[in-house]
């Protein structure tokens, strides 16, 4: 057996598991253009890349720049939208406290700041019109 069909087999093999061809390359120490070679030779398609998932640590196939598996992805879109309706909710309490109740406005806005930090009453009151309001207070 010549040593060429011996890289060829052990490509397809690998192929054959599932690896991509940036995978294979690195298994089988050639380059990435060998590998796209023989595989097109064949006519094959890539095989997606084999990432771990930091969330929840499985495996998973992928060809694009997804760093979390569908699952976690869709747990993450989730989470996204449900902070986004929250951060809503507060919005429009303050809203109606500073309609409503200026002082006790401030002094929520001073405690939200005391206990969560600036970062956070930022956050929050992102987007509303306070800084006019601020001059009177
Ligand atoms: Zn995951």
């Amino acid at each position: 057996m010549s040593r060429k069909s011996m890289r060829e087999e052990d490509i397809l093999k690998l192929y054959n598991k599932g690896l991509s061809d940036e995978e294979i390359s690195k298994s089988l120490g050639i380059s990435i253009w060998t590998v796209r070679y023989w595989r097109r030779k064949y006519g094959y398609k890539p095989n997606p890349h084999h990432k771990k998932c930091p969330i929840c640590e499985r495996y998973f196939r992928d060809f694009g720049k997804k760093k979390y598996c569908s699952e976690c992805r869709e747990e993450l879109r989730k989470i996204r939208g449900l902070r986004f309706q929250i951060i809503k909710k507060i919005r429009y309490h303050l809203y109606y406290l500073l309609d409503n109740s200026p002082e006790v406005f401030w002094r929520v806005i001073k405690e939200m700041e005391e206990e969560e930090g600036p970062e956070f009453v930022k956050l929050i009151t992102k987007g509303m019109n306070l800084k006019s309001l601020s001059k009177t207070n």
